[in-house]
């Protein structure tokens, strides 16, 4: 974590033990959101954007969830879901699908888990490759 914060990527908050929002107490939802956010707070040099970030773990997030958030965060979702936690995929697969449903202005969605790394670890750097070949620019979100 601290080479992503080194390295100036923006953080966002994804709630601390990444629980399901529409399996989980609202109360008990909302305090671990607050959690993430004392533990991001705690890291200086965390960039932010210019209002804090919340993506919900799996895409999902109950009305009255959301609502509380919202008070300070922006909730961010994605357009290209890549797959890439997937054991059914190929990696080649992964990469073919994410490069097939990206346009410009997509936000794209590779993991750094153990379970995705055989597909992301193939596919990011080609995936990459390919778009900046084609003259693309990758900007964090503001
Ligand atoms: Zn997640």
């Amino acid at each position: 974590m601290n080479q992503v914060i080194a390295d100036g990527h923006l953080i966002g908050n994804h709630t601390f033990n990444h629980l399901r929002g529409w399996k989980t107490e609202n109360e008990l939802y909302h305090e671990n959101f607050l959690k993430c956010e004392t533990w991001i707070n705690q890291h200086q040099g965390a960039i932010r954007g210019q209002k804090p970030k919340f993506r919900p773990p799996h895409g999902r997030i109950k009305k009255a969830q959301a609502k509380n958030i919202l008070t300070s965060h922006e909730i961010v979702m994605w357009d290209v879901l890549t797959g890439d936690f997937s054991q059914n995929l190929s990696p080649e697969t992964v990469l073919q699908k994410s490069i097939q449903y990206t346009e410009s202005g997509s936000i794209v969605v590779f993991h750094d888990s153990i379970k995705a790394n055989r597909n992301m670890s193939y596919a990011l750097p080609r995936y990459l490759a390919h778009f900046k070949e084609k003259g693309f620019e990758f900007r964090s979100l503001v």
